[in-house]
């Protein structure tokens, strides 16, 4: 049994959000960190490995710079990273970032006791859809929103996250899991995974690598492969002062009322 964990090295949006004159994001400016949600998918697969022995192999899409992130990943104790970088795949959307990503995990291989894990969602791209995508062109059962997993013999119980409650999902293997942050918190890296982890596999996939898959094409992936392109991005106005109301009496409660039904609050 192995688990294959997706993870994706974001800017830190936390802080100031850096935005440059023509209103675009100023990536070069802000500290990049590990996305939340998949280092929870990080620490899920470690814990399996504490229960079980198993591998994990850590892959990430991005440009060179993501090597220090899955080093810190192979400190946490992952035992493999893939890099996955090439200037055939910049550019892409969600669409083409899956098929790249379910490329590349093939290559790993996924065996029928396996575990795949991506993050429910990124802090800077935030559409959650790379991890479904990444299910169905590998045809795999996915189980998004995770917040508990028990792993059993070829089966992955799970406890899905929903808006008022939660729900019990039984799962075969191979599978596919997106993961919340609240489903726990990652470990630190060991002093001694800092001292290993330049002894462990770290490979990069490139566009060599993966051309002949029958999801690498050029109508595939990359910006030209993209079936959405980021036409304008602009900061949201800022709002305006507040309005403030004296009184504490039912007329000043129903004008209250009447205010915030007009604007679609309540
Ligand atoms: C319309 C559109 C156009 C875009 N155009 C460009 C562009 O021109 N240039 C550009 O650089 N970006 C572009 N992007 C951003 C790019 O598509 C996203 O960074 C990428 O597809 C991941 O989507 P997301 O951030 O929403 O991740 P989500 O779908 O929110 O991520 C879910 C999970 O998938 C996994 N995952 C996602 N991305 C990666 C990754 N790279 N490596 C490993 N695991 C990953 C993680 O586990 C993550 O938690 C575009 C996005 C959109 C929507």
């Amino acid at each position: 049994m192995k688990c294959i964990v997706c993870v994706k090295q974001v800017p830190d949006t936390s802080g100031v959000v850096a935005v440059k004159e023509d209103g675009t994001m100023d990536r070069a400016a802000m500290a990049t960190i590990t996305n939340h949600d998949d280092l929870a998918a990080v620490e899920a697969a470690l814990r399996i490995k504490d229960a079980t022995g198993c591998k994990v192999v850590v892959i990430s899409m991005g440009p060179p710079p993501a090597e220090g992130m899955l080093r810190e990943l192979l400190a946490m104790g992952a035992d493999e990273a893939v890099l996955v970088s090439a200037r055939e795949f910049g550019g892409s959307d969600t669409y083409a970032t899956s098929q790249i990503l379910a490329a590349a995990i093939k290559k790993v291989g996924v065996d029928s006791d396996d575990i795949v894990f991506c993050g429910r969602q990124a802090i800077d791209g935030d559409t959650a859809q790379v991890g479904p995508q990444i299910a169905e062109k590998l045809n795999l059962p996915q189980v998004s929103y995770v917040a508990e997993i028990k792993v059993e013999d070829k089966a992955v119980t799970v406890k899905r996250l929903l808006e008022d409650g939660y729900m019990t999902i039984k799962v075969q293997t191979p599978c596919l899991l997106t993961c919340v942050k609240e489903l726990n918190e990652a470990r630190y890296m060991s002093v001694g995974g800092i001292m290993e982890c330049y002894q462990k596999p770290l490979e990069v996939y490139n566009y060599e690598t993966l051309k002949d898959d029958p999801l690498i094409d050029v109508d595939t992936i990359g910006l030209k492969g993209s079936p959405t392109n980021v036409y304008k991005s602009f900061s949201p106005p800022v709002k305006g002062a507040g309005m403030m109301m004296e009184g504490a009496d039912k007329a000043t409660v129903e004008k209250l009322v009447s205010i915030l039904n007009d604007k679609h609050i309540i």
